[in-house]
């Protein structure tokens, strides 16, 4: 199935290669796929070592705060940044290793209980609190929101739940330069997503099969 044709090329795909070999993403890189996202931190150094080194890594899982170091040397773009805490270690080991990071905020659109993210009065506050002391934020650079929708069958409470992130995305992100991201919809729902505006899909399972 060709996903990218299908996306039309208005959503960036970032191919979910975690629990998979390092043989499938070799193979797709030869296709030309450069963006492949991750979930464990140990999995993902482990595989960035076997890898060519113009891939593009998203880490797209629950990011803890004493992990971010493994990671900052090489990472392109952290989805799921959750707390302000967790953002002032990203600026700090940024700053350490020279690099200026990109991030997304993870927002909460879902209704079950095992999501992480913000609640939009969490988002607001952080937010806030990043433009009021721009100099503290030396190495991060805040480029938009990531979310997940509720794992359901029923395609108008996804598309309800995009909805509410892209109001989200608009109302913080809509002049940001360069071009503010908004990562939204996996392989069960990418097509709801770039219908609702959404600027980059991650997909697992649709390219690489199911996982074990
Ligand atoms: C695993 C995962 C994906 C990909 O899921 P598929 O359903 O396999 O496409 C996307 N986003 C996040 C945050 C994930 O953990």
């Amino acid at each position: 199935m060709d996903i990218k044709a299908s996306l039309g090329g208005k959503a960036v795909l970032v191919a979910v290669s975690k629990t998979k070999p390092v043989e499938d993403i070799l193979a797709l890189y030869a296709e030309g796929q450069r963006d492949f996202g991750e979930n464990y931190v140990q999995e993902l150094v482990d595989k960035q070592l076997r890898v060519p080194s113009d891939i593009r890594w998203h880490f797209i899982g629950h990011l803890q705060s004493n992990k971010v170091r493994y990671i900052i040397g090489f990472i392109h773009l952290i989805h799921g940044v959750d707390s302000l805490s967790l953002l002032k270690e990203i600026n700090k080991q940024a700053v350490k290793a020279g690099r200026v990071v990109d991030v997304l905020l993870q927002v909460y659109i879902a209704r079950e209980e095992t999501k992480f993210g913000l609640d939009p009065a969490e988002l607001s506050d952080l937010v806030q609190t990043v433009q009021a002391a721009p100099e503290e934020w030396t190495n991060v650079r805040l480029r938009g929101l990531m979310g997940m929708a509720s794992f359901s069958n029923n395609p108008d409470s996804i598309r309800s739940e995009f909805r509410t992130l892209k109001g989200l995305f608009d109302k913080y992100f809509a002049v940001s330069e360069p071009r503010p991201i908004l990562s939204m919809g996996m392989s069960g729902d990418y097509q709801l997503a770039e219908a609702e505006g959404s600027t980059m899909v991650r997909i697992g399972s649709l390219l690489f099969g199911k996982r074990g």
